[in-house]
């Protein structure tokens, strides 16, 4: 089934989220050598249909990594209320929650599967945090947009976890701690987001602008120097911050992959890269 684009939330309530009792699951993910965590700076949804410096990194981080089991993804364009949400459906369907782009980009399939059991799963790799399901929601374009590149074949399940827009972002980071162990079961956790994005102030150039670059740079020194708490706690930067996000929801995608993150873990930049001046497109690999 598709959603089609008039028919996106943005916002998802509590209200129009049918929680559900997961299925049986079939079997669980097994015991795997420790996955990489991926962050990716998803930038236009134009990028699904595009070959660019962008989706070629992307591509080429994928190939870094080994065939997961699964993906866990965690993008900027799906907030909860109430609660985190997990996508439930046995059969994934995509979300074109983007408007007034060319007709070629609504004609994107990623015909994937989901994994109804996931919630059971995290459970047993050591979540304590409430979470619910839902079959309400799907792929939105922060996921569908990378995977498109990413795993072309749409073989592999993907799951969404939702954003909860009640939590701070210290709070996601702690989430994120407590689901790490699903690297060890297959699990590819994906955040999707923009380490800078400011829609209002994009100009037409790609060349960063200063505070968008300060910005940028600052997280990504805190990031390799293992400063987490201090990169959740971005809103320190005062005016900067507000600036390289007027609204947090593609930042916080990065605090997932960080909390996956363990001692011993290489972290590494790709695509240091900027898009229209205030959104950075940078990707971080932690393996
Ligand atoms: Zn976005």
């Amino acid at each position: 089934m598709l959603i089609k684009r008039r028919e996106f939330l943005r916002v998802t309530s509590l209200l129009s989220l049918s929680t559900l009792i997961d299925s049986t699951i079939a079997g669980g993910l097994a015991k795997t050598e420790r996955m990489p965590a991926l962050f990716i700076g998803h930038g236009s949804p134009l990028n699904a249909i595009a070959e660019n410096q962008h989706t070629l990194a992307w591509r080429s981080l994928a190939s870094k990594v080994t065939r997961p089991t699964a993906i866990l993804a965690i993008s900027a364009h799906w907030q909860s209320r109430n609660g985190s949400f997990l996508t439930s459906n046995p059969q994934q369907q995509i979300i074109y929650d983007m408007y007034g782009f060319p007709e070629a980009l609504y004609d994107v399939k990623y015909p994937v599967k989901g994994f109804p059991g996931f919630k059971q799963e995290m459970l047993s790799e050591g979540l304590q945090q409430g979470i619910g399901t839902t079959v309400d929601w799907g792929l939105d374009h922060g996921s569908w947009s990378v995977l498109v590149h990413m795993y072309p074949e749409a073989d592999i399940p993907v799951v969404q976890l939702s954003i909860n827009a009640d939590l701070s972002p210290m709070q996601h980071l702690n989430l994120a701690k407590e689901i790490s162990a699903l690297r060890n079961r297959g699990v590819l956790i994906l955040g999707s987001g923009n380490l800078v994005h400011n829609l209002r102030l994009r100009k037409q150039e790609a060349t960063a602008f200063d505070w968008a670059e300060e910005f940028d740079q600052i997280i990504a020194r805190k990031v390799l120097q293992g400063n987490f708490d201090d990169v959740a706690n971005y809103q320190s930067l005062g005016q900067l911050a507000s600036l390289a996000h007027p609204t947090n929801e593609h930042f916080l995608p990065l605090l997932y992959v960080l909390g996956v993150a363990t001692r011993g873990d290489a972290l590494s930049w790709h695509n240091a890269t900027f898009y229209r001046g205030s959104i950075s497109m940078r990707c971080l690999l932690v393996s």
